[in-house]
Order: C-alpha cells, then sequence, then structure tokens
C-alpha cells in the first residue's frame, strides 16, 4: 500500500510526484515514460546504497522515503509516521488515521492483488425463491433489522467510495465537476471488490448529461440494465447507482397508507421506484436530506420566477443518493435500499448544512489543502475532528503540518461543548492547534471568520490574520481547550 510502482503512479490522476533519487530529479511525466523505467531503477539502487533513502520534494522541506527492494525490483514507499506531513496532493500522503468513521470501514480486508474486498450485509444477486418479497410486491415488508442493517452497509459504501476516490478532500491544484467526481469514484470502484467481483462492474455512475453524449448515455445505462436482467436461473441481480437526487414524486397513499415515491435524479432519465417501506425507511434515517431535496426542488422551480430587489441566495447542499437497484418484471428499476447524503453542490465534499458550505467556500478561496472526515458516529461519541486543514500557521505563527476546524452551533449542549474541549485537549498533546468557529447571528449576515493562514503567505501577513483572528467575534484558535492559552500579541 505505502510503496509507488510506476504501474500505480499512472493511475493516481491527481497525485503529483517530485522526487529526488540519488540527486536525480522524476516527476510524473518521467515515471509514466516506460524508457525511463530502467534508469528509474538503477537511480534507486545508487540511491540505496550510497544515502539510505530518496526524498520527496512535495514540500519546501524534502521528506525523507524508504527505497525497497520486493522480488528484484525497487520501490519507494513513505517514511514512518510522515505520511500526514507530505502535500495532500502528493502520492506519498497517507491521512494521519484510517478512513471513514463508519461501519464498513473496519470490514475491509486486502486482496492479494492490493485490491480490497468489501462485506456487505447484502447480497448482490439473490434468489427469486426466496422467502425475501420482490420490491415491487413488497408493500407489506415491515422496517426490520435486515433493512437497517442494509442501509448501514450502504451509508458505509457511501462513505467508503467518497473518501477513496478523495471527494471529501480537497487541494488548491485540483479542480472538479460532476464529470471529475465520476471518474475518480469509478477509480476508486476499481480497486474495491464485493465477493471478488470489482464494484466498478455493479456500479452505475450517469455522465453529466449532454446532448451530444447521448448516445454514450444510452449506451452506457443499457449496459447497466442489461446487467440486471434475470437469466434463465432463478437468480435476481442487483447493482449500485450513485448520483445527486433531483427530486423525489410521491405516488398516491397504498392500502397500508403509506406512501411510495419515485426518486429522480440528476443527469438520468429514467426514475428509480421506492416502494413504500423504502420510502418510509429513508424519510426516517435520512429525514434531514430528504427534506433538503424538496426544498431544493421547489428552490429550483421558484429559481424562474423574477427575485425580490435585495435577494441573497444562501447555498444548500446538494443530496446525493447510493440506490442498490433490481430490475421488476416490466423493466423498471426499483431501489431495495437507498441512502442519501450532503454535500457541497458544486465541489461535493460532504457538507450538512449553509455553515459548512460557507466553510468550504472560504478554505477553497483562501487556497487550503483540507479534508472532511465521514462518520456514522453520532456527535457525542465523536473521537476525531470533522475537519483537518494542512499546512499551515499555528497560533503562535508557526507553520504545522495540520490543524483541525470545528463549527460549533450556538447553543450547543454543555455535554457536547465540554466532550469537544476533551478533544481540543488530546489534539494538542499531538501539536494540533484547533480553529473553532460558532456562527452567530442570522443565516444571512454570516461571513467565515478569518482562517489559519497557509504555509505559503509570508510571515508578516500570516501574523496579521491571526491578530484579526483575535478579535473577530466567534472563533477561536488555540492548542487545547484553555482559554489562558488564547493567542496573545
Ligand atoms: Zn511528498
Amino acid at each position: 500500500m505505502a510503496s509507488a510502482t510506476l504501474s500505480n503512479i499512472t493511475v493516481a490522476q491527481s497525485k503529483s510526484v517530485h522526487i529526488l533519487v540519488s540527486s536525480e530529479h522524476f516527476d510524473l511525466k518521467r515515471l509514466s515514460d516506460p524508457s525511463q523505467a530502467e534508469r528509474f531503477q538503477e537511480a534507486l539502487d545508487e540511491a540505496r546504497h550510497k544515502f539510505g533513502h530518496a526524498l520527496c520534494m512535495c514540500r519546501p522541506t524534502p521528506l525523507k522515503l524508504q527505497v525497497r527492494l520486493r522480488d528484484g525490483k525497487y520501490h519507494l514507499a513513505v517514511w514512518p509516521e510522515q505520511g500526514s506531513m507530505h502535500d495532500s496532493s502528493c502520492i506519498f500522503f497517507r491521512e494521519d488515521e484510517a478512513g471513514p468513521e463508519t461501519e464498513i470501514a473496519t470490514q475491509v480486508k486486502e486482496n492479494e492483488d492490493g485490491s480490497r474486498e468489501i462485506r456487505l450485509t447484502f447480497t448482490l444477486d439473490r434468489s427469486s425463491v426466496a422467502s425475501t418479497p420482490r420490491p415491487q410486491t413488497a408493500s407489506r415488508l415491515s422496517v426490520d433489522d435486515h433493512k437497517q442493517s442494509e442501509q448501514a452497509s450502504l451509508r458505509g459504501l457511501l462513505h467508503l467510495l467518497w473518501a477513496e476516490a478523495n471527494l471529501t478532500r480537497w487541494h488548491p491544484s485540483w479542480e472538479r465537476d460532476w464529470g471529475r467526481a465520476r471518474y475518480e469514484l469509478f477509480q476508486a470502484a476499481k480497486h474495491l471488490t464485493i465477493k471478488g467481483a470489482t464494484l466498478g462492474e455493479r456500479l452505475y455512475v450517469p455522465r453529466p448529461y449532454r446532448e451530444s453524449m447521448q448516445d454514450e448515455i444510452n449506451r452506457e445505462w443499457d449496459r447497466f440494465n442489461r446487467s440486471l436482467t434475470r437469466g434463465q436461473v432463478e437468480i435476481i441481480k442487483s447493482g449500485l447507482i450513485v448520483a445527486p437526487v433531483r427530486k423525489f414524486v410521491e405516488l398516491p397513499a397504498q392500502e397500508s397508507g403509506k406512501t411510495a415515491a419515485f426518486m429522480h435524479l440528476r443527469h438520468m432519465r429514467t426514475p428509480i421506484g421506492l416502494n413504500d417501506a423504502t420510502y418510509s425507511f429513508l424519510q426516517n434515517q435520512c429525514k434531514t436530506a430528504v427534506r433538503r431535496v424538496f426544498v431544493n426542488a421547489q428552490e429550483n422551480e421558484r429559481a424562474k420566477e423574477p427575485r425580490p430587489a435585495g435577494w441573497i441566495h444562501l447555498p444548500q447542499p446538494e443530496v446525493i443518493a447510493i440506490a442498490h437497484v433490481e430490475a421488476n418484471t416490466r423493466g423498471g428499476i426499483w431501489a431495495r435500499g437507498v441512502w442519501l447524503m450532503s454535500v457541497h453542490p458544486r465541489v461535493f465534499i460532504p457538507a450538512g448544512n449553509t455553515d459548512d458550505i460557507l466553510l468550504i467556500d472560504a478554505l477553497m478561496r483562501d487556497g487550503h489543502q483540507f479534508s472532511r472526515l465521514l462518520t456514522s458516529q453520532q456527535p457525542m461519541a465523536r473521537t476525531r475532528p470533522e475537519w483537518t486543514l494542512r499546512h499551515v500557521y499555528d497560533p503562535q505563527g508557526i507553520p504545522v503540518p495540520r490543524a483541525a476546524l470545528e463549527i460549533l452551533s450556538n447553543g450547543a449542549m454543555p455535554e457536547f461543548v465540554s466532550k469537544r474541549a476533551e478533544l481540543a485537549d488530546a489534539l494538542a498533546t499531538k501539536g494540533i492547534p484547533v480553529w473553532t468557529w460558532t456562527p452567530l447571528g442570522r443565516q444571512l449576515d454570516r461571513v467565515v471568520p478569518p482562517l489559519p493562514p497557509p504555509e505559503r503567505v509570508q510571515k508578516s501577513i500570516a501574523l496579521q490574520t491571526l491578530c484579526a483572528m483575535a478579535s473577530a467575534p466567534g472563533t477561536f484558535y488555540a492548542y487545547g481547550s484553555r482559554n489562558e492559552s488564547q493567542i496573545n500579541h
């Protein structure tokens, strides 16, 4: 995992490589050139014998890299404990902690070829003669443990995919739109397997809709549809769809008094059917996200009308769905389970509300490298910071590899505030300062206070920002939670 070989360097499109091997510079372009492979091996051999290591030049201060020999071939590996010190676009960068805090992360096993096997609580191929009712006739299916664990598995899978596709992270050199996000999701899905089969083969992520791409889009959708078609044997095949949700169209209540719905996804013509059990489960488990979809759909309608003078548009999250789907006998696509996640509408970084979006926008505007931790833990149980910032000035104006960010709601429960103070103290012992923002006043007037300055700005400017931060209301940047440790200029 920690080694960089020629083959995995070429697939890591969003990564950069700047290394010195025995004083010779290698970058992505050179390493992707097969004619350079031999020279690279020679340089590694020299580096190993002469210096004992190579150097990564991604940051102003070079970082050591290990030169390892495996099966007669040299590889580079990140120096122990230094993964998080690399630039976050560097191929040797590693998050300090393992992936998202989610059910599935603990169930991931590494395969021999380096890909990773995921264990889900549901199967993608099931027998049609089994006792489980078919989705289109499942109106009497109760909300049971089975459904609960399937939803949890879907949530875990979505979190894992998002993190693996780097959609939880941002680097100022990156650009992202839905097309890019889709590409990254498929790259990630190539390295994940379910019962030995590549996840990418069972996954449909729609291309951004363009008229010129119509034929290609239809072909891809047909291919996915065919993969769901039942063969001679009584096996019902299923697949996974990941896409932003455009709207829910509710169907008249059935005899149970519950409502079924069609979920319309962006960039897709075919809606996904949700039977009443699935829809009611979704309304319970992803309440805020479902409401968000309705609000966004209404806003979308109203956007066509003229706005009153002085109208301020408040940015709202977009909602992403992961749906586990089957085809019914009439060719309709029905979901067996769905999970929803709110994200930033343009860069798809997880964002629960307007304050999260304002923070992401401010971080991007200031050219920050940052990541968002995905978690299924209750807020009280969280033991890791939700936002991590890389390579910034600390409260005293000294560059540090990382800082934690936190948005604390005004009027948060005292128990929660004290839990977060404990976390801040624990982070301080690891040399990680915490920047806290407590948004105050009307949502319309909110402005993100000054952020920890990035390491690349001049120190004098960084100190000015730190000063401005100290007097900005609702902000606190310090090591640990104690008031006396607040910066003193
Ligand atoms: Zn590096």
